[in-house]
């Protein structure tokens, strides 16, 4: 079993992972290869096909959390 380290395209994170794990990610999300978070992130909410327009969807929601504080009145 062959080890390579991955690195996630959304959050960044280095991970070490078997060959064959690394390819079936790039593969399902057009030659990116995303951790298990972001790749469960992704998966829930859009077609592999629009990673990217999922992350600034990620992201523009958690920015409006920190500028509209829920029970603000
Ligand atoms: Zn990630």
């Amino acid at each position: 079993m062959e080890i390579e380290a991955a690195k996630c395209e959304c959050c960044g994170l280095r991970e070490d992972c078997t060959v064959e794990y690394i390819a079936g990610v790039k593969a399902d999300f057009g030659g990116r290869w995303l951790c298990g978070l972001c790749s469960e992130a992704v998966r829930d909410e859009n077609p592999a096909f629009r990673v990217a327009d999922g992350m600034r969807q990620m992201l523009r929601r958690r920015s409006s959390d920190i500028s509209a504080p829920s029970g603000a009145s």
